[in-house]
């Protein structure tokens, strides 16, 4: 069982309280009457399935009931941070090339 930390509760509870809401940082569209059909439909159907580091939107339904967004690794389902929605994530794909290159010199 994972335990997920919620940055509201600033506690770690069990994975059942979460759900998971999709991809995170999707910006909404400003001027919807001027967006081409192709790039409305890009905003509301289409999302990243990376193999890799995903940011991911979390709900905790069964705690606080407030959503905050989750830095996940898609391969090995670790969970490298959790942060409130607003903010932005502290591991990116650049920082995790870094992470994972000094780790595997550590090996
Ligand atoms: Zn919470």
């Amino acid at each position: 069982m994972l335990h997920i930390y919620c940055p509201h509760c600033a506690e770690y509870r069990e994975e059942e309280e979460f759900r998971p809401k999709g991809e995170a940082h999707i910006a909404r569209q400003v001027a919807p009457e001027s967006t081409s059909d192709e790039e409305w439909g890009d905003y509301l159907f289409f999302r990243k399935n990376p193999r890799g580091l995903h940011h991911e939107q979390w709900y905790h339904a069964a705690g606080c009931r407030k959503f905050f967004n989750v830095t996940r690794n898609t391969v090995s389902y670790e969970i490298l941070e959790t942060y409130k929605v607003g903010h932005k994530p502290s591991v990116t794909q650049q920082a995790s090339a870094g992470r994972s290159s000094s780790k595997g010199a550590a090996k």
